[in-house]
């Protein structure tokens, strides 16, 4: 079996061709960052005309890189839910395009599964498990009990963590500083944070006192901006520039991050456990998304990991961010599982919200 993958949700036009046995025949991936890092943020429309610009290109170029003929293919699996509906529009109308021309089957993939199945490809991974994704667009905790059977045990109820840190990093103007010009935001932080004191400001972690698995994150952004306004009133320096206290605020913030996504996730933990709807000795738990790149943050994981004795996983870095292979491996799993391929697309629109699975969050506030 062999799934050509195609993922244009947000800011990365992605393609690649998957085989059942999860090797990766050739992929390709076109990004956008750079133009969306020096604009501020994603202007959706520019990322529509971005994406048309590229994906006839990045489809021919993970199809030669995989040697196959297009008739060899068994189905084209395209993300169509949830992202930005000008990006999803763009991947959407050019696999409807393509399978239409090909003759070929289409597999809908829903871009925070493929998320989560990724480590089965790197990984022997059995289901259940559990995942914490965190990312700029995305943080959720879920139990996987299945290819597309998901309890949605927790989720941001405002923004992501990879967001929140880019609003700090843009904030204390980072892209300035010598030593982190071309780095993300998050990996702004991390960098800097190693130089800090995390000790030096009194921050409390957002929801101590929600017995659920939801996080927050706007709070601590807040709080934060005013550290930074208070520091440039002493310091005298004007916003914009470098504060010389900046290391110790991304510490500081690094590390509640750290600790609010740790608590949440042993409390899901401890819950599915009570359930029985995980193993109680080896259990897995899967930490995805570009936040989960961060060190400081992964090792927060690990101590919760060891304590609830379960296995830490994580993708390769190159995985953990948007890419074509995960939507083309989402795309093998559901062809094994006989779930949702379509022989006739009619109909087919995308969905720029689109929850993942069955939310249980209240049901974790209640047994807590
Ligand atoms: P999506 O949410 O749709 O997957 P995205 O572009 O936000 O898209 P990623 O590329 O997975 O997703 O992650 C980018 C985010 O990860 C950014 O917010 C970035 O600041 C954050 N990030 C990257 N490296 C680090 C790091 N070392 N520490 C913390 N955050 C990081
Ligand atoms: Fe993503």
């Amino acid at each position: 079996k062999l799934v050509l993958g195609i993922e244009t949700s947000c800011d990365d036009t992605a393609a690649a061709v998957v085989d059942d046995t999860g090797n990766v025949l050739g992929e390709a991936i076109h990004s956008q960052t750079e133009v969306h890092l020096k604009a501020g943020g994603i202007i959706p429309p520019v990322a529509q005309q971005l994406h048309k610009e590229n994906i006839q290109r990045i489809v021919e170029d993970a199809l030669s890189a995989s040697r196959i003929s297009p008739s060899e293919l068994s189905a084209v699996a395209t993300t169509i839910k949830p992202g930005l509906a000008l990006s999803l529009g763009v991947g959407l109308s050019f696999s409807l395009q393509l399978v239409n021309q090909l003759k070929k089957p289409f597999i809908p993939i829903h871009h925070m599964e493929a998320h989560a199945l990724t480590i089965r490809l790197t990984h022997k991974v059995e289901f259940p498990f559990i995942v914490l994704l965190i990312s700029g667009g995305h943080c959720l905790l879920a139990l996987v009990q299945g290819v597309s059977d998901f309890l949605l045990l927790g989720k941001s109820l405002d923004i992501a963590p990879g967001d929140m840190l880019d609003k700090v990093a843009r904030r204390l103007s980072l892209i300035k500083h010598p030593e982190c010009s071309t780095m993300s935001g998050g990996r702004a932080i991390e960098h800097l944070a190693k130089q800090g004191n995390r000790w030096l400001f009194d921050i409390n972690p957002p929801m101590q006192n929600a017995k659920n698995c939801d996080f927050s994150f706007t709070g601590l952004q807040h709080i934060t901006d005013k550290i930074i306004m208070q520091k440039e009133r002493e310091e005298g320096v004007e916003k914009g520039q470098i504060l010389s206290s900046a290391a110790d605020i991304a510490a500081a913030v690094q590390h509640i991050t750290a600790c609010h996504l740790a608590k949440r996730t042993h409390r899901a933990i401890l819950f599915c456990k009570q359930k029985n709807l995980l193993s109680q000795t080896n259990a897995v738990l899967v930490v995805s998304g570009g936040v989960a790149s961060n060190l400081y943050i992964r090792r927060a994981l690990e101590i919760v990991a060891n304590a609830t004795q379960c296995t830490l996983l994580c993708p390769p870095p190159r995985l953990c961010t948007d890419n074509g292979i995960m939507i083309a491996w989402n795309g093998i799993e559901r062809l094994r599982a006989g779930l949702g391929i379509l022989h006739d697309v009619e109909g087919i629109r995308y969905e720029p919200k689109c929850p993942l699975g069955v939310d249980i969050s209240k049901e974790v506030a209640e047994a807590a």
